[in-house]
């Protein structure tokens, strides 16, 4: 079966989310955003800014929908502080290098996690790919929800910038 990207495709940063939070997913769409004062995000913009400074093709902006931190020749590299959430990182990645295929340009990625000083290479294969389609069909399905998937108590909830958001209306 034919599968329909332009009916599915996003935004790199929804894809990430969809991989650490499906509730998170939906909030962020939704415009209720609390990452622009969180501490963490603004470590995470410095550290675009300053990172890789010489490198000619950053923040490459694709259909306005997808920005790739760094373009070469024959990869695409992402920048992140740290490797705590390497899946959805990895997954953001594979989707960029799905996007990218689907323009007709065939590319590796690379993830380079600047405290610790460790890259990932990463290569799209099929499986990724059916991967990466169901992850779209599925970002769609829970975007169009009314309400935002239930709390679900996660590792790394403290450390969400909505923390605040969700275990406040729990408690109410
Ligand atoms: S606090 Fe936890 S449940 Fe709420 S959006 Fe963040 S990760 Fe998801």
């Amino acid at each position: 079966m034919d599968f329909d990207f332009e009916k599915y495709k996003t935004q790199g940063i929804k894809v990430n989310y969809y991989y650490i939070c499906k509730r998170k997913l939906w909030l962020y769409d939704k415009g209720i955003c609390f990452e622009k004062n969180f501490d963490r995000v603004l470590q995470g913009k410095i550290l675009h800014k300053n990172a890789f400074q010489r490198e000619e093709h950053k923040d490459m902006l694709i259909d306005e929908m997808i920005k790739i931190d760094i373009v070469s020749a024959d990869h695409i590299k992402e920048i992140k502080i740290s490797s705590k959430m390497k899946n959805p990182d990895i997954m953001q990645l594979l989707y960029y290098l799905f996007y990218l295929k689907q323009l007709g340009i065939s590319k590796k990625g690379t993830i380079n996690y600047v405290k610790e000083k460790k890259v990932v290479e990463v290569e799209l294969t099929e499986e990724d790919e059916k991967e990466i389609k169901s992850a779209l069909i599925n970002i769609r399905q829970i975007l169009m929800m009314k309400k935002p998937p239930e709390i679900k108590k996660l590792p790394y909830c403290k450390k969400c910038a909505y923390y605040e958001f969700c275990y406040a209306k729990e408690v109410d």
